[in-house]
């Protein structure tokens, strides 16, 4: 082979590092039952924050570790939507009262708009006559 030729491997893909006077980090398994009854078990290192729920490596649902309890729950505050803020701050006799008066001001505007029509009508009327 010509020694002009660059050898080479694909990036990250081969360590050249060799297991040989390698000391693992201490590790533990841990086991995932899913709903299925599908056993996962998942090393983890020692010091790790091991995860409550793991993917099923068969089903690929979620698994729950089998020596845990179930973490709290974490309180979770209600979302307040728009209309829970309104009634903070009125009542539902003010919110009435509230749309009657829009619904007057729409009604009178409507009729507005029907007098204006029937003059607009009536002008067409005698202008065709
Ligand atoms: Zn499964």
């Amino acid at each position: 082979m010509s020694d002009r030729v660059l050898r080479g491997s694909r990036l990250g893909s081969v360590s050249y590092e060799s297991d040989r006077h390698t000391e693992f980090a201490p590790r533990s398994l841990t086991s995932y039952d899913c709903s299925q009854r599908h056993e996962t078990a998942v090393p983890f290192a020692a010091e790790a924050d091991i995860p409550y729920t793991w993917e099923c490596k068969v089903c690929g649902t979620q698994a729950i570790r089998r020596d845990a309890q179930a973490p709290e729950a974490k309180a979770v505050k209600p979302t307040r939507t728009h209309w829970d803020m309104l009634l903070e701050r009125r009542s539902i006799a003010e919110l009435e009262e509230v749309l009657a008066e829009r619904l007057a001001v729409l009604h009178e505007h409507q009729g507005q708009v029907k007098a204006q029509l029937k003059a607009d009508a009536a002008k067409t009327r005698k202008k065709s006559a």
